[in-house]
């Protein structure tokens, strides 16, 4: 028999996966071109030029035991380096070498950061709607995490629940900004408001509260939005973050944590990442993709293409008579269900097969996703069927 834990995670095994195989059956069935699969945040935009000519110059002039080696747990010293002259560059930081532990993506980082800070029952909260993988990652740990409900008018964090929600045994807040899947960037003013509260809290209960950034779609922002770097705003802070996104790189899987000196026991941290790396059997980050990403700091994909995208759902959709949150970073469309059900929206669009995303997955029931990763010709031929759907549901236009 499988691990108790096991049985339990296969049987809630994550619904975005299931609607993603759901959609390459449906293609096979009726034609890619027929299906409009907004299911997975799996970026549609190619990777820069610039990543494909990293990876041929890197195999040709560096000796190959040196590209394909394992490496220090945390990294390549260069690599970390040249990540920490870039967020420098860009932010105005000051990190060094030893603050910056390279990761196998999002995903690994957060799990690495888990491992180090996580003692069985302490605390995570999450601001929901959020990634619901953050239920596991903090769950393979024993740690348990505590949902805060979002404020439906903006959905920027609700600040009295989340007071509220902050005990003793609160170890760490996790935000992603910008936002999977509400596509809302968290404002400078949300930000500090999250600080001095858990600046407070930490001091009334003598303990040690950290901020977890997770950042896969800092780069991934519109009308020239702003997306506050969290470590100068709160001491306590790691940042996660991947090029998964914004390289267009998800399967190859590399990313970095940023965890400054100012974080409480920040060398036991930086140390106990390091090792966390090793024995979770990452053992290093891939070494091609650290060198590809060093060279690839300031490189940009398309972010055009998906805005594109964004005007036209959006547009799309709230003329139809959706309500739609606008979208101010990631490549994600969250839309209310008509009469709060979730279940009765997705089902009605995969009847004219197009796929979305339950809210509940996200820890927002009444909402859908939409992930709009995807070619705009999928979006402008899926709005005959959308439009069906609104006529079946009584979404009438304004
Ligand atoms: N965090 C968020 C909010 C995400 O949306 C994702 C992926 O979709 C991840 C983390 C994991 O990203 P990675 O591919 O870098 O592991």
């Amino acid at each position: 028999m499988i691990s108790e834990k096991m049985v339990g995670l296969v049987n809630n095994s994550s619904v975005i996966r299931a609607m993603f195989e759901e959609g390459k059956k449906l293609a096979a069935q009726y034609g890619a071109e027929n299906v409009y699969d907004f299911s997975l945040g799996n970026p549609n935009v190619p990777a820069p030029a610039e990543v494909n000519e990293a990876v041929k110059a890197i195999v040709d002039e560096e000796e190959s035991t040196f590209v394909h080696g394992y490496t220090s747990n945390s990294g390549y010293e260069d690599v970390r380096k040249a990540v920490a002259d870039n967020l420098n560059k860009r932010f105005g930081t000051a990190f060094g070498v030893e603050n910056i532990i390279m990761t196998v993506g999002a995903a690994g980082g957060l799990n690495v950061i888990f491992k180090s800070l996580l003692n069985p029952g302490d605390e995570v909260i999450a601001f929901a709607p959020y990634f619901g993988e953050y239920r596991a990652y903090v769950g393979n740990y024993d740690g348990k995490l505590v949902e805060v409900a979002p404020d439906l008018a903006t959905f920027q964090p609700d600040m009295k629940a989340f007071e509220a929600a902050i005990t003793p045994k609160t170890k760490a807040v996790i935000v992603n900004n910008p936002n999977n899947p509400s596509g809302v960037v968290y404002s400078e003013e949300t930000v500090k408001r999250l600080a001095a509260i858990m600046d407070g809290k930490q001091k009334e209960y003598g303990t040690e509260i950290y901020l977890i950034s997770d950042e896969p779609y800092r780069e991934l922002v519109y009308d020239g939005v702003q997306v506050p770097f969290l470590t100068k705003y709160y001491d306590n802070t790691v940042v996660g973050y991947s090029f998964s996104k914004s390289l267009s790189l998800p399967g190859e899987r590399i990313g970095y944590l940023v965890i400054p000196d100012e974080v409480v026991d920040a060398k036991m941290l930086q140390a106990a990442a390091g090792v966390a790396t090793r024995i979770l059997g990452f053992v290093n980050a891939p070494t091609l993709m650290q060198r590809v990403a060093a060279r690839c700091l300031d490189a940009e994909v398309n972010v055009a293409a998906y805005d594109k995208n964004r005007q036209a759902l959006y547009n799309g959709l709230t003329k139809l008579g959706f309500e739609c949150i606008k979208p101010q970073g990631a490549f994600y469309l969250w839309v209310k269900a008509p009469s709060d059900n979730e279940m009765e929206l997705v089902n009605a669009a995969k009847k004219h097969n197009i796929l979305l995303v339950p809210g509940s997955s996200f820890a927002c029931p009444g909402y859908v996703r939409i992930a709009y990763c995807v070619s705009y010709e999928t979006i402008m031929n899926s709005m005959p069927g959308f439009a069906q759907v609104a006529e079946e549901l009584g979404v009438k236009a304004e």
